[in-house]
């Protein structure tokens, strides 16, 4: 019987049920699943060493015959077997041992010929290698076909190298003549793509290094071409969707650029150019807004949201935190209080969970009746009870902390309004587009001017005295300071400093003769903005603080900034944390307290010292962490990515993405004869995609 891809692999040659259980185990289940287990690495038993140029400590085979074998217990350790066999080519001669692994001298008869492969060491002195991999060489593999290159897999429990290359082995020699590339031809000629079956065959049993590589090649860019095609026809939709053509030219915008205290950049004009064009066609916007920390995001923001207000829409403006939309909405306030829209004052609302009912039910009649004009507001924003008379754009502030289920909330209270969408973790923009595929993209690439730069300084604990006199000088010459722990309260599982004890100690101790402050996420929200307001007017002069200081907040007073236990924060969220000074005209500087001796936690704190462009960090974490990590496996199908890498790879991304997006908007359906077997891959691999691609 014919099988096909997704049938089990129980019925495969050489697996029965128990195993097909340890297999599905590690997540292989089907054919498919099989085929596509990628050799983890390789070993290369091409180059057969003779026996008497084997250099110690250094990986090496050999070719060699079975003299003598021995077997004995360890009298050290009970139970511990030893099993020693003597080999030689013409050359000479040299041990291999193997430990606990008595079963293997059923293999080993004297006069069997074989290939060794592992580190040769000298012991006693004599050559020997240690748990070397092997293979027979018997009648049937004798032709000089046994020396190559060899699979080393990540092993299911229970599996052996040996047993599960025999498998796939077996599974490629029945399965591979059924095999149809659903690649189109024109596609894979094109690209310089080698076929599949021949991809199969040589990611496994590679015939020589340059077809290892061709596979490699081919089957990066199928896994990349697969996870673009949904994302392209996503775009196409979103491109074909009716969206509302907003009024670009307009009073409020220019009053409200003319009423600013400062010149915009070169880059907050070119983005404000590129969303105004976005927002003046009958097309819905989705529009994601890079910019590193302080580049000025919020009032490119601000204007987009004039641009619809102008038209006589509504606007949203979503943030992470109700600090942040605290912020917001003071400063927007104040810079929205000359404008007036057909004689009349724009109105905004706050809307944060900590309002009592009374207050928020008239919020949300406000919003319904059209009396707002622009609403700022925390996850409360995207409840049930919030409708809008007619919204027109969306803006979506820090985007990273909401998940893709939340992102898509708002806007669907509105009919096709504009979104757009901020970043402060920019990534690279060929990674960008693939990864937020659906989206176009606008950067902000430089700061304002004037800002000077901020020295970062690695400390360990021992120059916490001098740091403290460093913050004294600092506040006494009417500066301000950020301490920030990664706890709030003393732990018992960690030993870490926190936040409550340190204000303590900092109120009663080190700095009695300064104003302390404390704020983190469990305060009353009230209180959290008595706090920031005390510390906006300078009445606070050095605020402990936890993570709560990530995102946005905005006091240009600030000169220093202290993260202790440095080792517990994320490459990016230290740099949005540093982001918080440097903001005024003032020199700034950023000490990162920490005696870590974590490898990673070093690089990390090393970018931080090294680089200040947000690109370069985020660049650095990407590699630091690799990509599932660093965008959370929530939010990507990165994560099932298996051998294509996005960040070694972004050339092929890019063909990928391109062919995907050139597909798509030729063949939506994927009717075309050659694209038959590739729809078919797509059925199954993403079960939905049926239904998405005929409703309109
Ligand atoms: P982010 O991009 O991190 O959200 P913000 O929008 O909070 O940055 O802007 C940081 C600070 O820079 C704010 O105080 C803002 O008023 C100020 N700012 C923004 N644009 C300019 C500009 N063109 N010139 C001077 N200051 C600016
Ligand atoms: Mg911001």
């Amino acid at each position: 019987m014919k099988k096909s891809v997704d049938s089990s692999i129980r019925y495969l040659k050489g697996i029965g049920p128990q195993r097909a259980n340890l297999l599905s185990q590690a997540g292989i289940r089907t054919i498919e699943d099989l085929l596509y287990f990628f050799p983890r690495r390789y070993q290369d038993r091409s180059q057969i060493i003779p026996i008497s140029k084997l250099r110690p400590r250094q990986v090496q085979a050999i070719k060699a015959t079975v003299l003598a074998r021995g077997e004995k217990r360890s009298w050290r350790r009970r139970g511990f077997n030893i099993l020693k066999l003597a080999v030689a080519d013409k050359t000479g001669k040299i041990f291999c041992v193997w430990f606990n692994q008595p079963y293997l001298k059923d293999y080993f008869k004297v006069g069997t010929e074989l290939i060794l492969y592992g580190r040769v060491d000298t012991y006693e002195n004599q050559l020997q290698m240690s748990s070397p991999e092997f293979e027979i060489i018997s009648a049937e593999n004798k032709q000089g076909k046994e020396a190559k290159i060899v699979p080393i897999y990540r092993l299911p429990e229970k599996f052996t190298q040996r047993y599960l290359r025999r498998i796939i082995e077996n599974l490629l020699k029945e399965y591979i003549p059924q095999i149809n590339d659903f690649l189109p031809y024109d596609l894979r000629s094109r690209n310089g793509l080698l076929n599949l079956a021949k991809s199969l065959i040589n990611i496994h049993f590679p015939q020589d290094p340059q077809t290892q590589k061709q596979a490699y090649q081919r089957l990066a860019f199928e896994e990349f071409f697969l996870f673009q095609l949904p994302l392209a026809l996503r775009k196409l939709k979103k491109r074909e969707r009716q969206g509302i053509a907003h009024k670009v030219q307009g009073d409020l915008v220019d009053e409200f650029i003319r009423g600013l205290a400062f010149e915009l950049t070169e880059s907050q004009k070119k983005v404000i150019q590129e969303i105004g064009l976005d927002m003046g066609r009958a097309l819905s916007m989705q529009r994601l807004l890079q910019g590193d920390v302080g580049s000025g995001k919020t009032v490119v923001a601000t204007v987009a949201t004039l641009i619809a207000i102008q038209g006589g829409y509504q606007a949203a403006f979503l943030v992470p935190t109700e600090i942040l939309a605290n912020q917001h909405y003071k400063n927007i306030k104040s810079q929205f209080s000359d404008l007036k829209l057909q004689g009349r004052r724009l109105k905004i609302a706050l809307l944060t969970s900590n309002i009592n009912k009374k207050a928020k039910e008239r919020i949300y009649k406000g919003i319904l009746n059209g009396q707002f004009n622009l609403v700022i507001g925390t996850h409360a924003l995207l409840e049930e009870e919030v409708k809008f008379k007619n919204l027109g754009l969306v803006v979506i502030d820090e985007q990273h902390k909401f998940g893709v289920g939340q992102r898509a909330l708002l806007p669907k209270k509105g009919n096709n309004p504009d979104v757009l969408i901020m970043t402060a973790t920019p990534i690279p923009r060929t990674l960008a587009i693939t990864l937020y595929g659906d989206l176009d993209i606008s950067v902000i690439r430089e700061l304002p001017p004037g800002r000077k730069p901020i020295n970062t300084e690695w400390i360990t604990q021992e120059k916490r005295k001098w740091l403290y006199a460093f913050i004294k000088e600092a506040l006494n010459s009417g500066r301000q300071a950020y301490v920030v722990y990664p706890i709030i309260e003393d732990s018992f599982q960690l030993d870490l400093l926190s936040a409550t004890k340190m204000y303590q100690e900092f109120k009663d101790n080190f700095f009695k003769e300064y104003n302390v402050g404390l704020i983190h996420g469990r305060l009353k929200q009230a209180q959290q903005d008595r706090i920031m307001g005390d510390f906006k007017q300078g009445k606070i002069q050095i605020l402990i603080a936890t993570t709560v200081l990530e995102v946005g907040i905005d006091v240009a007073n600030v000169t220093v900034m202290v993260i202790e236990n440095a080792e517990r924060f994320g490459l990016c969220q230290l740099h949005q944390l540093r982001g918080r000074i440097g903001r005024g005209g003032y020199e700034s500087s950023c000490f990162l307290v920490s005696d870590t001796t974590s490898l990673d936690a070093r690089r990390r704190l090393e970018a931080m010292v090294n680089y200040r462009d947000g690109f370069l960090i985020a660049e650095e974490d990407l590699k630091i962490r690799g990509p599932g990590e660093f965008f959370g496996s929530r939010q990507h199908g990165l994560t099932e990515l298996k051998i294509a890498n996005p960040l070694t790879q972004m050339q092929l991304l890019k063909r990928a993405r391109d062919e995907a997006i050139k597909l798509i908007f030729t063949d939506p359906q994927l009717e075309g004869r050659q694209n038959l077997l590739l729809k078919e891959k797509l059925f199954q691999r993403f079960p939905g995609y049926e239904r998405y691609i005929s409703t309109g």
